[in-house]
């Protein structure tokens, strides 16, 4: 998951289709509730306000989609403009699901990531993961 959701993401929804590999699905679906949990490292862009951020938004691509350059918000504040711009969305790796192109999804996941508070160059062993997801309850 920490490694590599963007693939894991797209095998869970393949296999959801065809209604395969339930025990894959299941135990993909307890990481994802498991991130919910997860402490947040970035910080609402407000310039007054500074509290731990929750949301993130997106530019809108002017090709059609989102670009994978998110800015980050707390519950009470929000982008300026609307238009052009994604709703607010969770900071969590289900966001990956809003990009169609692998490039996006690959970005958004290291976004995240970053977000999470994994810093760039982490190597992410087994051991690094079960302690990641130990924590969060
Ligand atoms: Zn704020």
């Amino acid at each position: 998951m920490l490694r590599r959701a963007p693939d894991l993401y797209r095998l869970a929804e393949w296999a959801e289709e065809e209604s395969i590999l339930p025990k894959m699905r299941k135990h993909f679906s307890r990481l994802r509730r498991r991130l919910e949990h997860a402490r947040l490292y970035v910080h609402c862009k407000d310039p007054r306000c500074g509290r731990t951020a929750k949301w993130m938004t997106l530019p809108r691509f002017h090709r059609g989609g989102w670009l994978p350059r998110p800015y980050y918000w707390c519950d009470e504040h929000g982008p300026w403009e609307t238009s052009g711009i994604s709703p607010k969305l969770p900071i969590h790796f289900d966001t990956i699901r809003a990009f169609r192109d692998k490039w996006g999804q690959k970005k958004t996941h290291k976004r995240i990531r970053q977000a999470l508070g994994i810093k760039k160059g982490t190597r992410i062993t087994e051991e690094f993961a079960l302690r990641f997801f130990a924590k969060l309850s």
